[in-house]
C-alpha cells in the first residue's frame, strides 16, 4: 500500500483547505494545543500542560500527545504562544524535541521561555522569535499579527491568522479591563478594524461563558487589597498566581503603604519577578527582602507574598500551613488572603490547607468573603462586546469544558454568529465551503513523570494506578533445575501489608507448597512456573484481603 502522506495532512481536499485542528484545549480544562492547518502547511498556536488531580492521582503534570504533529512535523512553520499561563506555555519545553520548529512570542512570554528552556538544556537549539507587541509577521502560508488583550498575566496577545482562505481570529485568553494595571487595555481599535476586514471564524475563550455581567478591574482588586492590608495586625501573607504580576506589584504596594516589608517566598514567584523586571515591569518596586531574613522582620511589618493559591503540595504556603517552613512561621494574629480563585479540581487541596492555616490560628481571608481577586476571562458582557467588534461569520468555542463551549455558543448563536463545537482531534474545515468536521486524528496525553514522557493510559501508569488502590504482592522463589523449592520463599507486599504481618510468611509457605504441587515438567519451565505462582498468588490475596493487587514473581533457578 502506498501511503499518501499529503492526502493525510491535507485532509480530502488536495487543492488545499484551511483547518482549525485542536490536540488539546476543548472540553477541558488546560494543556492547550492548537493546530491550523492551510494549504498542508501547519501552524501551532499554544502548547500547555494540564494537572492530573482527583481523577488522575498517580500523575502531578500533563501534556498534550504530540505524535500526529511529530509526525508532521516537516509541514510545521512554527509555533506561536500567546502568553505566559502555564496552560498555554508550559509544555513547550517538554515538547519542543518532538517538535524542532521556531517559536514566536512576544517579549514577556520569551523571556518566561528562555528561563524554561534554560532549564530543560535547549536553550542552544530552539529558536525563540521575539515579536514587539501587537506586531505582524509571517510563517508562510500564514500571515500573522499579534493583538494586545488585557488577561492575567502581562503581554497577554490574540493572533489573527490571515491566508488566502480567509482570516480566522484566535483569542487566546482575554477580557476586557479599562485599567489592566500592567500593560494597555484590550486593543479594541484593532479588533474593530478586523470586523471591518471580514472574519471568517473567531476560535474564542469561553472559561467564564455561564458568568453574567463583567469580569472586573485588577484596579478594584488593587484598591481593596490595600483598604484590607492597611487594617491589619500581624504578619500578613498573600498567596497568587506568580505570573500576574499586576497582582504581585498591587499586593507589593498594599504592604509599602501599611509599613511593611515586602519578601517573596517560591521559586515560580522569583522567576515571575525575574521575567518581569526584564521586560520594564516592577521598575517602582524596591528589591524583594529574602526568604532568609524575613523572619527577623517584626511580625506588623512584614508582607510575605508566596505561591500555593491552588494548594500545590511542594509550595511555600503549604509548607507554611504545615509549618515545616524553614524561614517563616505563621499563628494566632496572622492573616493569609487567597487573591485567587480555585482552579476546578484543586478544591480538596486548598480546602485542607486553608483548613491547617486557621488551626494555627491564622485568620484566612478568600475571594469568597472579600473582592481580593477578579477572573482574567471574559464574562458574557465581555463576550458580546467582542462578537460585536469583530463579526466573525463563525464562532468555535475553545478552552473550557463542554458547559462552557455550549452555553457560549447559544451566546454566539444569539449574536448573529454561527457556532461550531469541536472536540480535541476533530479536523474543522473552515475553508473552502461551509464549516465541518472532515476527519479525525489522534490525540492523548502524556504524563511528566521526572522528566520522561509516559502515556497516561499507557503500562506504566496503568500499573501504578493499579498498585495505587490494590496494592502490589512480590515474591522471591528460589528452585533447583528440577523446580524444586530451596530454602523459603520471600512474600512482601507493601501497601498491603505491614512487614510484621503473619500473612507474608503464610502465604510464602503456601507459594512453596503450591509449587511443590505443580507437575514435573511444568517446574522445569521458567515461565510456566512463574506464570503458575503468580496465578496462585493472586488468588490467596484475592481471598484473603479481597483485592486484586499487581503481583511479581522473580524466579531465581539454582
Ligand atoms: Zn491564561
Amino acid at each position: 500500500m502506498v501511503m499518501d502522506d499529503y492526502s493525510a495532512a491535507a485532509g480530502p481536499d488536495p487543492a488545499g483547505d484551511l483547518a482549525f485542528i485542536p490536540l488539546g484545549g476543548t472540553g477541558e480544562i488546560g494543556m492547550n494545543l492548537n493546530v491550523y492547518r492551510c494549504d498542508g502547511k501547519l501552524l501551532a498556536v499554544d502548547c500547555g500542560i494540564g494537572f492530573g488531580g482527583p481523577e488522575n492521582p498517580e500523575v502531578e503534570v500533563m501534556v498534550p500527545d504530540p505524535t500526529w504533529l511529530a509526525e508532521r512535523r516537516d509541514r510545521l512553520v512554527g509555533l506561536v504562544v500567546t502568553h505566559a499561563h502555564e496552560d498555554h506555555v508550559g509544555a513547550v519545553a517538554h515538547l519542543w524535541p518532538q517538535l524542532r520548529c521556531p517559536i514566536y512570542a512576544g517579549p514577556f512570554v520569551s523571556a518566561v521561555l528562555r528561563r524554561k528552556l534554560g532549564e530543560a538544556g535547549l536553550l542552544g537549539e530552539a529558536r525563540i522569535v521575539t515579536i514587539p507587541l501587537g506586531g505582524r509577521f509571517a510563517a508562510a502560508p500564514f500571515d500573522l499579527q499579534f493583538l494586545r488583550v488585557a488577561h492575567s498575566v502581562p503581554e497577554a496577545q490574540a493572533l489573527a491568522i490571515r491566508t488566502r482562505h480567509g482570516l480566522v481570529l484566535h483569542t487566546g485568553d482575554w477580557k476586557l479591563d479599562p485599567e489592566p494595571l500592567i500593560g494597555e487595555p484590550t486593543d479594541e481599535a484593532a479588533f474593530a478594524a478586523l470586523g471591518e476586514e471580514g472574519v471568517l471564524a473567531m476560535v474564542c475563550d469561553s472559561t467564564n461563558a455561564l458568568v453574567e455581567g463583567h469580569s472586573g478591574s485588577e484596579a478594584e482588586v488593587r484598591r481593596n487589597l490595600a483598604a484590607i492590608i492597611r487594617g491589619l495586625r500581624g504578619r500578613v501573607a498573600v498567596t497568587c498566581f506568580a505570573t500576574n504580576v499586576a497582582r504581585v506589584e498591587s499586593i507589593t504596594r498594599a504592604g509599602m503603604a501599611a509599613g511593611r516589608q515586602v519578601a517573596l517566598f517560591g521559586r515560580s514567584l522569583r522567576n515571575a519577578e525575574a521575567a518581569a523586571r526584564e521586560c520594564g515591569y516592577l521598575t517602582d518596586i524596591p528589591p524583594y527582602v529574602p526568604e532568609e531574613e524575613a523572619g527577623y522582620i517584626p511580625d506588623d511589618n512584614l508582607l510575605i507574598i508566596c505561591t500555593g493559591s491552588q494548594g500545590e503540595p511542594r509550595s511555600a504556603l503549604a509548607k507554611i500551613a504545615a509549618d515545616t517552613h524553614q524561614q517563616i512561621a505563621l499563628g494566632e494574629g496572622d492573616t493569609v488572603i487567597f487573591s485567587s480563585r480555585m482552579i476546578p479540581g484543586n478544591e480538596r487541596g486548598i480546602l485542607q490547607m486553608q483548613d491547617l492555616l486557621a488551626r494555627r490560628g491564622c485568620r484566612v481571608m478568600t475571594a469568597d468573603d472579600h473582592m481580593v481577586h477578579v477572573s482574567g476571562h471574559p464574562a458574557r458582557d465581555e463576550l458580546k462586546r467582542l462578537y460585536q467588534l469583530v463579526k466573525p461569520k463563525y464562532a468555535v468555542p475553545v478552552h473550557g469544558e463542554w458547559r462552557h463551549l455550549t452555553e457560549h455558543a447559544a451566546l454566539a448563536r444569539a449574536l448573529q454568529t454561527t457556532p461550531v463545537l469541536v472536540e480535541d482531534g476533530d479536523v474543522l474545515q473552515l475553508a473552502p465551503g461551509r464549516p465541518e468536521v472532515v476527519e479525525g486524528v489522534p490525540t492523548g496525553r502524556l504524563a511528566v513523570d521526572n522528566g520522561r514522557l509516559l502515556p497516561l493510559s499507557g503500562g506504566v501508569l496503568a500499573a501504578r494506578k493499579r498498585m495505587l488502590f490494590n496494592g502490589v504482592v512480590m515474591a522471591s522463589l528460589a528452585v533447583d533445575g528440577a523446580g524444586r523449592v530451596q530454602g523459603t520463599p520471600q512474600v512482601s507486599a507493601p501497601g498491603l501489608l505491614d512487614g510484621d504481618e503473619p500473612l507474608g510468611p503464610q502465604l510464602a509457605a503456601e507459594l512453596a507448597r503450591a509449587v511443590m504441587d505443580l507437575p514435573s515438567a511444568l517446574r522445569r519451565e521458567d515461565d510456566a512456573l512463574r506464570e503458575a505462582a503468580r496465578g496462585m498468588l493472586r488468588k490467596a490475596v484475592g481471598r484473603r484481603l479481597r483485592k486484586r493487587p499487581s503481583v511479581e514473581v522473580h524466579l531465581l533457578r539454582v
